[in-house]
């Protein structure tokens, strides 16, 4: 077996590990990445829609395109694809992996998880009802029709109106797949407004709000499902029950961060994923964390500062510069909180907290802490991550509590 010595190692050749591998080494770090996929870029090799870059490359760019941008900053990185990650040692930051560089060690300074997320199936929610051919995570459905030219199915219903769901109706649509709606059991979609206007209401596909599937029919083949009205806790009302033919089932419910490889490693468990504190570092020093392992985000361009500041935080690590941070201040989801990254923050350095809302408001008040500081946000939805930068004198004014909780609440 061959041992590799670097400063820092990316685990994840997605936008988060692509930025944070990019940005190690452009501050002089001797950086390897090591993606398991044959090919660099993540969940964004599949995305074939526009939408991605607005922010970082002020261009509309699709998935690909951002993915070449990123490769194309990877100048002094040694990218190995088709090397999957065996282990990484708790007690240090060594790990090993194999694949086309076959069996390697590799001792670093400092380790970057980018490993992205994976999607909830459908056996999470618990669905009665036989399980067919024909059922598919949105991603996976994606994967066929972008990348292997196949189609899932003729006539199908997606599950889930988050904006994987929106943007993998109106794909089958234009290949010809008759999308017969989405369903959506909040009374609100998931997704951005944009998506909802140019991937349903521009095709005519229906949005069925307040609805959820209640059982699965088929047995080679899904012949289709019974879908029902839900009530404002998300219970099926009895009676309401209508049985739907589809040979498709596309499930969007959501993605769980991919964390597996680092069980040392404490999660959040408010998102599941990693527990970052707002350096990007972990509760083991050596260990940083960037993109939609700590939770899913909304936008590749927050995925990738993200990546960016772990990548240069993680070479400062190995190079000994980065100073311990003073004990990190727990910030926690508060009132109408969904979601919020990272899970804690260093008191006395600038911090930038990312959160979902729980409920859609015209104008809301975003607080972080008790008195602590607040922001104002218009438009607020629960598909679109909210922003909210802290100065280093706001984190410094909350060293001694014991945590913070984040609310956002109505401004009238
Ligand atoms: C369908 C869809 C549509 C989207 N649309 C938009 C949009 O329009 N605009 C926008 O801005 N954002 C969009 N996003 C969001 C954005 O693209 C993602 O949040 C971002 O690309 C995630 O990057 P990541 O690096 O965290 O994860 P990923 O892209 O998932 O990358 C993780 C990588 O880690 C690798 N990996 C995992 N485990 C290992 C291991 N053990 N060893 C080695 N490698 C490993 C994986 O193979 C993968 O390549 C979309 C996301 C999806 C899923």
């Amino acid at each position: 077996m061959r041992t590799h010595r670097v400063d820092v190692l990316v685990v994840g050749g997605g936008a988060a590990g692509m930025a944070a591998a990019a940005a190690a080494a452009r501050v002089g770090a001797r950086t390897v990445l090591v993606e398991e996929g044959a090919r660099l870029g993540g969940v964004l090799d599949q995305c074939i829609h526009p939408g991605f870059g607005l922010h970082r490359y002020r261009e509309e760019l699709t998935g690909p395109e951002f993915a070449a941008r990123l490769v194309a900053e990877l100048d002094g990185v040694e990218a190995w694809t088709g090397q999957s990650l065996l282990a990484v040692d708790p007690n240090r930051p060594r790990a090993r992996t194999v694949g086309s560089e076959g069996l390697v060690e590799i001792e670093a300074g400092a380790v970057v998880w980018a490993a992205g997320a994976r999607e909830r199936p459908l056996g999470a929610l618990r669905v009665p009802g036989t399980r067919p051919a024909g059922l598919f995570v949105a991603g996976l459905a994606q994967r066929l029709v972008n990348i292997h030219g196949l189609l899932p199915g003729r006539r199908a219903l997606v599950l889930g109106s988050g904006d994987i769901g929106l943007i993998m109706a109106r794909r089958l649509h234009l290949e010809g797949v008759e999308v017969v709606g989405v369903v959506e059991i909040r009374p609100h979609p998931g997704g951005l407004l944009r998506n909802v206007v140019q991937c349903l209401d521009d095709f005519g596909i229906p949005l069925l709000l307040s609805h959820t599937v209640v059982e699965v029919h088929g047995r080679g083949r899904l012949t289709g499902v019974t879908l029902a009205e839900v009530d404002g806790a998300g219970a099926p009302q009895p009676g309401t029950e209508r049985f739907v033919p589809v040979d498709t089932l596309i499930v969007s419910v959501g993605l769980v961060p991919e964390v597996e490889g680092v069980p040392f490693a404490p999660r959040d468990p408010a998102t599941g994923g990693l527990a970052a504190s707002t350096r990007l570092q972990t509760a083991v020093p050596w260990l940083f964390a960037a993109g939609n392992c700590l939770a899913p985000f909304d936008l590749v361009d927050t995925v990738a500062t993200f990546g960016a500041r772990a990548g240069t935080l993680a070479a400062r690590h190995a190079r000994g510069e980065l100073s311990p941070a003073p004990r990190p201040v727990p910030v926690r989801m508060g009132r109408n909180v969904a979601a919020l990254v990272p899970s804690s923050l260093v008191p006395g350095e600038e911090a930038i907290l990312y959160l979902r809302a729980r409920e859609p408001l015209d104008r809301a008040r975003v607080t972080v802490g008790p008195d602590g500081p607040t922001r104002t946000a218009r438009g607020v939805r629960p598909a679109e991550m909210i922003e909210v930068r802290l100065t280093a004198e706001e984190t410094a004014a909350m060293a001694c509590l014991q945590e913070v909780a984040v609310e956002v609440t109505a401004l009238r």
